[in-house]
């Protein structure tokens, strides 16, 4: 596996090969969810790049960029025994901010007003900026985003297009830990208590679309924190039903519409996300 840390060191290999390219960006501290998206990368393209950079304009809490799990060796060694041709690039802050540690203003109109956009003001931005950094400086063919983060998948796929940017998104399906909660690099902050007892996110996600025919949005928050806070140390910070195109929660939900719910939770210190398909018969 070849590591490279500059775009004109990457481009040049690019080059060289002259092949189909699947990008998936990251901000390492890698997991088997990661490892999905190399797969599916390797499986669709002759050359995978996976990017690792912790991008500090997306965080909107200084402490929480302080705690982001960061294990490189690890990576290399999980990157290395997943695929053959895999160039790892590790870019410096340089090489996706040139002018300075500054993210682009952009407008995703509701798409980032909502849930992540509302609770972690300038986090899209700060995504934007770099994910278009990391499209221009590999040019993929195709690039593969996880549904755990959809709102993040979403605005990417509007700036694909705003930018006109011309690659393939690919969004892959959540992987999850055995007792069903959502694999995260930050799951590793959690303690073995808070690992386990994480499962009450997806157990009632589960629990809620079992009644998704005769239950509001309310009905569903209101059983959803209620199971959730039922534990010590943890607390709901949004519970929301949206409209997957437009992103906007929703009070009513009309029949022959497609809906998602969307969560993030604290337990403890550490804030997990999750989200699930609203599907009814
Ligand atoms: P991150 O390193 O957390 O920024 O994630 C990098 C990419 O991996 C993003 O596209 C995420 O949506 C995706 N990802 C993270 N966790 C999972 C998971 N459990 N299943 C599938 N994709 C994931």
């Amino acid at each position: 596996m070849i590591v490279i840390h500059t775009a004109r060191e990457l481009r040049k290999q690019i080059q060289l090969k002259k092949t189909s390219v699947g990008l998936v960006p990251t901000m390492g501290a890698l997991h088997t969810g990661h490892l999905s998206l190399v797969k599916r990368a390797s499986e669709e393209n002759q050359l995978v790049i996976v990017s690792i950079y912790v991008n500090p304009t997306q965080f909107n809490d200084k402490k929480d960029l302080e705690n982001y799990p960061k294990n490189l060796d690890q990576d290399l060694e999980l990157l290395q025994s997943s695929s053959e041709n895999i160039i790892l690039y590790a870019p410096e802050n340089d090489d996706i901010y040139p002018d300075g540690m500054v993210p682009k203003n952009f407008d995703f109109g509701s798409l980032a007003l909502h849930m992540e956009g509302f609770s972690r003001p300038g986090h899209f931005d700060g995504v934007a900026t770099v994910v278009e950094a990391l499209l221009k400086n590999t040019t993929p063919t195709r690039a593969y985003f996880g549904e755990k983060d959809f709102q993040q998948l979403t605005i990417i796929k509007e700036l694909n297009k705003q930018l006109k940017l011309g690659v393939e998104i690919i969004s892959c399906p959540i992987i999850r830990e055995k007792n069903g909660l959502a694999m995260s690099s930050r799951n590793q902050l959690l303690s073995p208590k808070d690992r386990e007892e994480a499962k009450v996110i997806f157990k009632s996600l589960e629990a809620i679309l079992k009644h998704a025919e005769k239950w509001t949005p309310h009905q569903m928050k209101q059983f959803f924190i209620a199971e959730v806070e039922n534990l010590k140390g943890f607390k709901v910070e949004y519970f929301s039903v949206a409209s997957p195109s437009d992103l906007i929660p929703v009070d009513h939900i009309e029949q022959h519409k497609m809906y998602r719910i969307f969560v993030a939770v604290y337990a403890g210190k550490t804030r997990l996300i999750d989200t699930v398909e609203l599907k009814r018969k």
